[in-house]
This record gives C-alpha cells, structure tokens and sequence, in this order.
C-alpha cells in the first residue's frame, strides 16, 4: 500500500491538529501530507493515560485546560425539530490499519454529510471500547466515530453505539472480517488490510440524534468538533462485538465535565 495512504492515516487525530493550529484549508488526508511532529507517547493507562495527557506535551494543554472536552455523559438534552444529517455515503473500498490507539477504517473520498447546509467529508472511523460518550449513564460496549471535516477545516464527528443485539448485523461484516485478522491486532504499517464498506448499511436507521459541542476525544483534545450522537443505537451479534473488543478493549476517555454546553437532541420525525 502507498506511504501516501499509511501517512494520512496513521493518527487522524495528529493531522488534524495540525490542520487546526496551522489553519490550513482542505484535507491533509486527501493530500498525504506529512503530519506535524507526533508528539509525546499517551495511552489509556497509567503515567501516559488520560489523566495526565495535559501534561505529557505543550501541544496537549487542552486535555487538562478545555472546558468544552469530550467525551460526555449526555443528559438534559433539550428537544428540538432539527432537521437529521443529510447522509450521502457510498460503497467504497477502505483500508483498515491499527495505529496503537484503535482500528481505523480510512475512507476513500466521495462519501459526506450535509447538516445545516454545511458538507463535510467522511474521512475515516474507528472505535473505542467500552463507549466513550454515554447516553444517561448508560455505556454500551463499543462506540463508532465516523470523522468527517468540511471545506473549512471543521470537524464533524458522528458517534454511533454498537449493542448485542440476537443476530448478525451484515453491514458491519466486513469490519469484523477485517478485525478478526491476526495481523490487525499488531500496530505497524505491516497491519493494513484492504475490504469494502457500505458505510451507509452501518448506522442506525433513525438518524435522529443528540448534537452538542465537544473536542477530539484523543491528544491534543483539539476543541471545535461538532458532535452528531446517534440516540438509535446498531446491534451486532456477541461474537461481532467480540471482534472489537478483541482488538481493543480500554481505549475510552473518561467522561468530561459538561460546562453548562446545550445539548440538543433532534426531536423530528
Ligand atoms: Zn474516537
């Protein structure tokens, strides 16, 4: 597989830092740019786990200083009629790859969203086990972000929670497929693998869902993400759901604290 792709892909959420701090329009994964320096090491657990992040590299003071952080535990939603996300996603070969903080699926350009007349790009998905956003003190065992970015360098991020549901889920197969790979559970650009998604098969039905303003939930805890919280969540069989948290079992961040942001829920029909 080309460096172009494994360097736009490796740590999402590094280039989109950059992207952010140095204010630069359009997509660095689409271009393959080099991302900036990839900063300090972090990880889930202890000396580099969450509650340190602020502290591990300058370029990480948001996780310890930002009051709009992610995740959230969503409560008080306030119920509107807001019109559900335009989803315009297609079929489209990915490539999957580990980068030592999840499994990510990157996107081939040519699938979007459209919320509030406002496009934005998928550009990959990955999880996190246990779910990092909760929905009234509830967990599920798996949470799905699909990130996109708009023209202007904004983020977009959709949170989909995967539950155990009695059968089979098809549209999330070829993620499993991918996940139950032996080489997948190791992080190095070795680990690539190629599949096809229906990306559109692998979010709930009803698209109505919880919107509220949070960060990157990874250093540097990046603010200004729009967050699109699907209330319906996507059931998989055990054995699927086992698939991911065969990979990766302990990569959620904490909930963080609410400050006070709304938190709307999409009332519309
Ligand atoms: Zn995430």
């Amino acid at each position: 597989m080309s460096r172009q792709i494994t360097m736009s892909s490796v740590a999402i959420g590094a280039a989109l830092v950059f992207t952010a701090v140095v204010g630069v329009a359009g997509s660095t994964a689409a271009t393959g740019q080099p991302r900036a320096s990839a900063g300090a090491a972090w990880s889930y657990e202890g000396a580099t786990g969450p509650e340190n992040w602020g502290r591990l590299d300058p370029s990480y003071a948001a996780c310890v200083d930002g009051s709009v952080q992610s995740p959230i535990d969503i409560v008080g939603a306030t119920g509107k009629a807001i019109a559900n996300p335009r989803v315009a996603y297609e079929n489209s070969q990915v490539i999957v790859e580990n980068n030592g903080h999840t499994v990510q699926a990157n996107a081939l350009p040519g699938s979007s969203i459209t919320v509030n007349g406002v496009t934005s790009q998928l550009l990959q998905m990955h999880f996190h086990a246990p779910a990092e956003n909760m929905i009234a003190g509830l967990r599920a065992p798996v949470d799905v972000h699909f990130v996109h970015k708009a023209a202007d360098g904004k983020l977009t991020v959709i949170g989909v929670m995967l539950k155990v549901g009695s059968r089979r889920n098809a549209g999330w197969q070829p993620m499993v497929r991918v996940l139950r790979l032996s080489n997948i559970h190791t992080a190095s650009e070795a680990s690539e693998a190629t599949t096809t998604f229906d990306w559109a098969a692998m979010l709930p039905k009803d698209r109505r869902s919880y919107r509220f303003a949070g960060s990157l939930t990874t250093p540097g805890c990046t603010e200004g993400v729009s967050w699109i919280v699907m209330k319906q969540p996507v059931l998989l069989s055990a054995a699927q759901i086992a698939a991911f948290t065969g990979a990766y079992d302990n990569n959620a961040r904490p909930v963080q604290p609410i400050n006070g942001r709304p938190i709307t829920l999409d009332s519309s029909s």
